[in-house]
C-alpha cells in the first residue's frame, strides 16, 4: 500500500477524491490517498501551491511531487522541494487551451467585436481574408503550443511556431534559437504566447522584440505574465503598434483593480482561466506515474529543472 498525500489545498480535495481513487483502481495501484495523511509517512506529493502546504522537508520519504498544474515556476522557486518533480499533461487541459486559442484567434480575425457592438448600425463590412491569407504565430510547441498549432492549421490559418529544440508538426513552420524568433515575429498576423516562465522566457516580450512585430498584430497570451514588459506592451498599445492584447495571466494575480489593463481598450483581461486541469483526465497521468515509479520505470513529464520546465 503506498501512501499519497493530497497537498493541493482542501476545497480541491472534493474534486479529485473520486476521480483519483478510481484511476488508482484503474491503474492496479494499492494506495491510500488523503488530504490527511502524515506527511512523514507520505510516498507521494500530489500538489499545487497553497498556503496551508510550503514545506516539502516534511516530506522526508516522497518519492516525487506530483503538480496538478502545467505551469511549475511558483513549485520551482520553493527551495525545500529536493524530491523529482512530475508537471500536468491532461488531455483535459490541452483540449480547453485549444478551445480558448481559437476563440480569440477567430474574434479577431473575423472582426467580430465591430458586430457584437454597432450602435450605429453599420451595414458595409468588407468581407474578412480568409484564415489561409492569415499567419499566426505561437512561441513555445509543447504540449499546448503544438495542440494549438494543429487545431489553426487544420482551419488553414498560417501556423508559425517556435521552440527550444527543433520539433516537425505537419502543416507548421517549426523554427528555433534568435534567428527562427526574428522571423516568426517579423511575420506574424496574430502572436501566442505559450512558453513555461524561466529565466531564459522572463521578458522575452520587451521594447526590443515588440518592435520586431508587425504593426497592428494581435496579441493572446495564455502563458505566463511574466513573459511580457507591461510597460512596453501599454507603450506599444498606445502607438497602435499592438492592435490588441487579450491576456488571461499577469505578474500579479489577481489582477490588481486600478491596474491599466482593465481599462485600456486595446486589453481584454480573461482572469486566468484559459484552461484548468481536469480531475478526472488528470488523475490518469497521476496514477501511472505513481504505477510506472513502484515499477521502477521512467516517469512521465518530470520537470528538467536546468531548464525550468
Ligand atoms: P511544455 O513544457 O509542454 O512546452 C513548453 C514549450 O516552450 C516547448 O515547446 C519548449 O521548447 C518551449 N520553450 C521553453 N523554453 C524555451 C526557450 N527558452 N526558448 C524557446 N522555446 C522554449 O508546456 P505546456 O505546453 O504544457 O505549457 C506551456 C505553458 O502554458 C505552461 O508553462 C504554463 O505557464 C501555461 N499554462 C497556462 C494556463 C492558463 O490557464 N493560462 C494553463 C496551463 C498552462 P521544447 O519543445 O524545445 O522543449
Amino acid at each position: 500500500m503506498v501512501n499519497v498525500l493530497f497537498a493541493a489545498g482542501g476545497h480541491r480535495w472534493r474534486q479529485y477524491e473520486r476521480p483519483l481513487r478510481e484511476a488508482l483502481a484503474r491503474a492496479g495501484v494499492k494506495a491510500k490517498p488523503s488530504p490527511d495523511l502524515d506527511p512523514g509517512a507520505a510516498d507521494y506529493v500530489i500538489y499545487a501551491p497553497n498556503p496551508e502546504f510550503r514545506d516539502f522537508r516534511r516530506c522526508p520519504h516522497a518519492k516525487a511531487v506530483m503538480s496538478l498544474w502545467a505551469g511549475v515556476e511558483e513549485i520551482l522557486a520553493n527551495s525545500t522541494l529536493t524530491q523529482p518533480l512530475t508537471r500536468m499533461v491532461d488531455s483535459g487541459l490541452t483540449e480547453g487551451m485549444v478551445e480558448w486559442v481559437v476563440g480569440h484567434v477567430l474574434r479577431h480575425h473575423l472582426g467580430m467585436d465591430s458586430h457584437i457592438v454597432n450602435p450605429d448600425h453599420i451595414w458595409n463590412f468588407d468581407p474578412p481574408p480568409l484564415a489561409r491569407d492569415r499567419r499566426v504565430a505561437i512561441l513555445g510547441l509543447g504540449e499546448l503550443g503544438s495542440a494549438c498549432a494543429r487545431a489553426l492549421a487544420a482551419l488553414n490559418f498560417g501556423v508559425m511556431g517556435w521552440s527550444r529544440r527543433p520539433k516537425r508538426i505537419d502543416g507548421v513552420t517549426c523554427l528555433q534559437g534568435r534567428d527562427g524568433l526574428k522571423r516568426i515575429l517579423a511575420s506574424a498576423d496574430t502572436l501566442v504566447l505559450l512558453l513555461p516562465l524561466t529565466p531564459a522566457t522572463q521578458n522575452l516580450l520587451d521594447a526590443r522584440t515588440m518592435a520586431l512585430l508587425p504593426d497592428g498584430v494581435i496579441l493572446l497570451n495564455p502563458g505566463r505574465g511574466g513573459l511580457i514588459d507591461d510597460e512596453a506592451l501599454l507603450v506599444a498599445l498606445d502607438a497602435g503598434r499592438i492592435a490588441h492584447a487579450t491576456l488571461d495571466v499577469f505578474r500579479e494575480e489577481p489582477l490588481p483593480n486600478g491596474h491599466p489593463f482593465w481599462k485600456h481598450p486595446g486589453v481584454t483581461v480573461t482572469p486566468h482561466q484559459a484552461s484548468e486541469t481536469r480531475p478526472g483526465s488528470a488523475s490518469d497521468l497521476i496514477a501511472e506515474n505513481i504505477r510506472r515509479c513502484e515499477a521502477n520505470e521512467p516517469m512521465l513529464h518530470l520537470v528538467d529543472r536546468k531548464a525550468g520546465y
